[in-house]
């Protein structure tokens, strides 16, 4: 393709550069061609991930206590002759392995679930390409392209498809991924011979280049696995499904957790034979099989089997929420990044400001000028601010030529008759200037009046450079028009326009920065405006740098950009939150310090600000230094953005940065957390960032901090939830171990407390429910006030160990005291069990309540949160039905009680938690 001439490769394809390809045709071109992918996911199968389920180690402790309700069931039946006592064996064996079932079916369905939640948020954030089709220009999914259409790429683009380019303007792109030369290609549209090697295939653009300077038409010339980058996909396919850092956390956790329950095991199984050697001098088999059992339930207590499947819910849960906040992560791991965010390092124009830019004031011709009017609204007085009177055209004329042939945007009006802004909001400013001085961009260009205006060549504006050219014919002289950053313009300059008299720039020099400083305290944008005359030659052949030279300063613009009004609110927010906010921008220090005052970020109007310049000078040392006391960064290039992160990283702060241009996806990437903006970012930062904003606004982030915050808040709840019920659960069994050395009533020495069965009913249904449902708790009152989470703390951090244990032990204590009572009291077997089993669900049950805040129970509206509702309900009840119906009274080894008995375990097991909370309340304690 890159050795035929354009209008071959356009016929080759099929195809008009002028209309697109039709309906029809892309149909039939996609079927053949297939989407423009190259990532054939690779899909695990079902059946592989659900047996890879079955080998997690909590998985694998239930399979050998299946073992030995094996070993006890034919035990109970060939030597003790105990048909019946062997089938119960069987039931837990049974019902073991429905736990197991079950915990592997949630797993894999919980995978499912969150993979599916992650598409289709990230189907949102999916790359688009501007295509021509059946004559109009159309956004659509990149994965929709087929060979022959007709696309148009600009700076901060990915190309979406190999491509032979029609027509380009400027264009430069990195292939890096292709060629590994870092800097960027120039392109045209020529044609080059046979054999040209790819990196020298200029007249191409590549799939997965990112488009770093001007723009491009191109036909597409092929997609998905025929592209270049296709062809070596194969070779970069990497499968990445890291756990979290939270689930690995968690993962030792149970690791640990295990050990521990191996450990208490093997104590409880020493400690009854020991004593059943010093009583009768023999370890009967019988000793041995009654104690393993006990153990089974044990080491079933001990282990939350639950909570890895859990976590993953919330977590995924946590996803939904922030999406609803129009917030869109693209891992789940940084869900709990951006709650324990310290540092958020925010753009201004767009992010902080509202991006609608007015001139309100400028200086020409010596003459300082203030502008009227109300918006893009395109009227408005021009006058004299030192004497109030019309302003003269004359003085102002080249000035505003300038600004609006530098200029590539235009106003609109729409159907209702209100002006729109086309293209960048600061061009667009001075286009309307132009308007209110009655000097049409459009009348200009279009031949409207005496002269004919062309521009013929475009260096687009760059953050780096801080200006933007253009060369402009008029009649048949040439013009060359530069706008920018005052400071930068001023060093390209020669001599400056004052009083209609040339004066060198060297002796104005001082006026025109008192002018910018003016301009800029009063928080105004400025821009300066020069031009110089070109001969033909210059104009069509000389480059960049030798345009931008030996310029006259014509004027500067001060321009007003009002900040967001909801935004001031959101920095005392995070303030509050002890997380800080930082600006970054590209605008004059003064400018950006007066905005920065208005919003709150700095309190002392003369804060120091850091300019680029000076982060260049400094070493990394230094910067480490300042940065913990700067809140403003001015005149700032996206290369000190990363510098700056860094440096925050090393004080251990958690950096949020924000980023809407190409140059600004290494500092994203950089940062803990990279945040893109949805509408007005380029492609290529959206693929380089961890949340996407899909509104643009400051606000998104301060909410999807918050609901960070609760996220992890409502992980350490469950746990605590989860953990105390374990702890619960072993030391009831343990207490029963070691307290009960005879037998009482019908219980022998050797009868645990609760039955395997039933403490899987508790770790599975009337725990591991209401867990889920901590997942959809609201914020507490205070997440927003209290301070950043610190990453590298241990999830049991914040007493949150210390209220397990305590509640723990409460909790195990009295249903070990129930079962005690109940034995005492002449019943049998499996009614004290099934009274020790209800006191331990309703301990739980209303434990619950006080476990989902950080504070009490009584802090928190127990109906807030209507699912924790219904699975406390059903927990509840489905746990009492269990021990009413006959089939589950032999399957589970439960056992009816009389009413009174009832009333007394559903309600008892309330006064621990009550009286706990209320005397946390009183005295402020915070251990338990
Ligand atoms: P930010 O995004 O932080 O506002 P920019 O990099 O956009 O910073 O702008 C930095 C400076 O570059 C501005 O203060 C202005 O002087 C100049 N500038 C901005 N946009 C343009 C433009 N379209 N043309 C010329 N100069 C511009
Ligand atoms: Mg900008």
């Amino acid at each position: 393709m890159y050795s035929q001439k354009r209008k071959d490769v356009v016929k080759q394809l099929e195809t008009s550069r002028h209309d697109g390809l039709t309906t029809e045709s892309v149909e039939a071109r996609l079927t053949k061609y297939g989407p423009n992918k190259i990532q054939q996911e690779k899909q695990e199968s079902a059946l592989k991930v659900y047996l890879r389920s079955l080998r997690e180690p909590i998985i694998i402790i239930l399979w050998i206590a299946i073992g030995l309700t094996l070993i006890s069931a034919s035990y109970d039946f060939f030597a003790k002759n105990d048909p019946a006592h062997a089938l119960s064996s069987v039931y837990e064996g049974i019902v073991i392995w429905v736990v197991i079932l079950i915990n592997s079916g949630l797993t894999y369905w919980q995978k499912l679930s969150a993979k599916k939640s992650l598409d289709a948020l990230s189907s949102a954030s999916q790359h688009q390409a501007n295509v021509l089709r059946d004559q109009s220009w159309q956004k659509i999914d990149a994965s929709q392209l087929v060979p022959g259409d007709i696309v148009d790429v600009k700076m901060g683009d990915f190309i979406e498809a190999d491509l032979r380019w029609l027509s380009v303007n400027e264009l430069q792109v990195n292939e890096s991924h292709l060629t590994g030369e870092s800097d960027a290609v120039e392109k045209d549209s020529k044609v080059l011979p046979k054999n040209t090697g790819l990196a020298d295939r200029t007249n191409m653009g590549f799939s997965g280049s990112t488009v770093v300077n001007g723009s491009g038409l191109g036909v597409v010339t092929a997609t998905g696995t025929h592209t270049e980058l296709g062809k070596i996909a194969d070779l970069l396919q990497q499968n990445k499904t890291q756990k979290t850092p939270i689930e690995q956390n968690i993962t030792q956790l149970t690791k640990r957790l295990m050990i521990a329950a191996i450990g208490v095991v093997v104590i409880a199984i020493t400690y009854d034979l020991v004593k059943e050697y010093l009583n009768t001098g023999t370890i009967p088999i019988t000793a041995l099989m009654d104690s393993v059992s006990g153990a089974i339930a044990l080491a079933v207590a001990a282990i939350p089997d639950s909570m890895p499947v859990v976590l993953s819910i919330v977590l995924t849960i946590g996803a939904r929420v922030l999406a609803r906040n129009r917030g869109l992560i693209k891992s789940l791991s940084s869900v709990e990044t951006l709650g324990a965010t310290t540092f958020i390092a925010s753009d201004k124009t767009g992010t902080l400001t509202k991006n609608e830019m007015t001139v309100t004031r400028f200086f020409a011709n010596g003459i300082n000028f203030a502008v009227d009017g109300n918006g893009y609204d395109p009227v408005g007085e021009i006058t004299s601010i030192e004497d109030g009177e019309i302003g003269q055209e004359s003085d102002y004329i080249s000035f505003i030529k300038g600004a609006i042939l530098d200029n590539e945007s235009q106003i609109q009006r729409n159907e209702k008759g209100h002006y729109e802004p086309l293209g960048n909001p600061t061009d667009v400013s001075l286009v309307v200037l132009g308007h209110k001085a009655k000097i049409l961009r459009a009348n200009l260009l279009s031949q409207i009046g005496d002269q004919d205006y062309d521009i013929l060549r475009v260096f687009p504006f760059e953050s780096e450079r801080k200006m933007m050219s253009t060369v402009v014919k008029i009649g048949n002289n040439y013009k060359l028009f530069t706008k920018g950053a005052p400071d930068v313009i001023m060093q390209h300059t020669t001599d400056v326009i004052l009083d209609s008299k040339s004066v060198p720039i060297k002796e104005a020099q001082a006026t025109l920065e008192e002018q910018v400083l003016n301009y800029a305290n009063d928080a105004l944008r400025t821009i300066a405006v020069a031009g110089r005359t070109l001969t033909k030659e210059e104009a069509l052949n000389a480059t960049q740098t030798e345009l931008e030279d030996q310029l006259t300063f014509l004027g500067i613009a001060g321009i007003i950009d009002p900040p967001r009004p909801e935004v001031r609110k959101s920095i005392a927010t995070l303030h509050k939150a002890s997380v800080e906010v930082v600006m970054i921008t590209g605008d004059h220090p003064a400018t950006a310090r007066a905005i920065a005052y208005r919003l709150g970020i700095i309190k002392d109007k003369q804060a120091r600000v850091i300019e680029g310049q000076e982060i260049e000078k400094m070493s990394d040392e230094q910067l480490f230094e300042v940065v913990p006391n700067i809140r403003v960064y001015a005149r700032v290039s996206p290369e000190h953005k990363q510098r700056i992160i860094k440096a925050l990283q090393k004080h251990d702060q958690v950096v949020a940065m924000t980023g809407d241009g190409v140059n600004d996806a290494p500092a994203l990437r950089a940062a803990d957390i990279g945040i893109a903006m949805g509408i007005n970012g380029t492609e290529v930062t959206k693929d380089s960032a961890d949340l996407i904003l899909l509104d643009d606004q400051f606000t998104t982030i301060e909410n999807s901090v918050a609901a960070g915050r609760t996220i992890f808040a409502n992980i350490k709840n469950f746990m605590r939830q989860e953990l105390t019920t374990n702890v619960a659960e072993v030391l009831s069994i343990l207490l029963g171990t070691f307290l009960i050395t005879h037998s009482i009533g019908h219980i022998s020495e050797l009868t645990p407390t609760l039955t395997a069965i039933m403490v899987l009913w508790v770790n599975m249904i009337s725990d591991s429910l209401p867990s889920f449902a901590l997942g959809y708790d609201d914020s507490e009152h205070d997440v927003m006030t209290v301070k950043p989470r610190n990453v590298h703390e241990s999830l049991l951090a914040n007493h949150l160990l210390s209220r397990v244990m305590i509640r723990g032990v409460i909790m195990g204590l009295s249903v070990f005291i129930a079962f005690y009572w109940a034995a005492k009291s002449g019943m049998q077997v499996n009614e004290a069990q099934t009274v020790a089993f209800l006191t331990l669900v309703f301990g739980q049950l209303w434990h619950v309540f006080d476990a989902r805040s950080t504070h009490t129970l009584f802090r928190r509206n127990p109906f807030s949160n209507p699912y924790l509702l219904a699975a406390v309900l059903f927990a509840g009840i489905s746990s009492l039905a269990i021990t009413m119906l006959p089939f589950f009274n032999t399957f589970m080894g439960t056992s009816m009680l009389n009413w009174q008995i009832y009333i007394a375990v559903i309600f008892l097991p309330a006064i621990p938690t009550l009286v706990l909370s209320g005397l946390k309340e009183l005295f402020k304690i915070k251990i338990w």
